[in-house]
């Protein structure tokens, strides 16, 4: 089941610059910075009300996120939707036809179960599911 839109992804080649908009002149509250080294990505965590945007800086290179501002420039990333089974939720999409990058889930930022949805079969978004790790 799809709980909720998580929070929206965008990818920034300076995140201290794009800080300076997010936090400083749009006035989206900061969450802290956290860095994934599976996804070799530094992340910040931002939160308008009840919503979160992440701005995601490469660390390296060989960065998905390098790869993506290399190609489109900077902008929205994905879109990112809580799930409350990550397996169950994948299965299905995966029955439906759906092109998926990740078949089985990684670890995200905050320690999330991740997976990507290729944004061929979503329009053009890249989605990400997001399961909570309980434990
Ligand atoms: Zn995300």
């Amino acid at each position: 089941m799809i709980e909720k839109v998580d929070h929206i992804g965008i990818a920034v080649s300076n995140l201290d610059e794009a800080l300076a908009v997010y936090r400083d002149t749009l006035g989206l509250t900061f969450c802290g910075t956290e860095v994934v080294a599976e996804q070799k990505v530094r992340v910040a965590k931002l939160k308008g009300g009840e919503d979160t945007i992440e701005l995601l800086e490469p660390t390296g290179p060989d960065s998905p996120i390098a790869k993506f501002l290399a190609k489109r420039g900077p902008g929205i990333h994905h879109l990112c939707l809580a799930v409350d089974d990550i397996e169950q939720t994948l299965e299905r999409f995966k029955a439906k036809g759906m092109r998926l990058i990740d078949e089985s889930p990684r670890i995200g930022a905050g320690g999330c179960r991740i997976a990507f949805v290729h944004p061929q079969s979503t329009g053009g978004v890249l989605i990400e599911l997001s399961e909570k790790n309980e434990s």
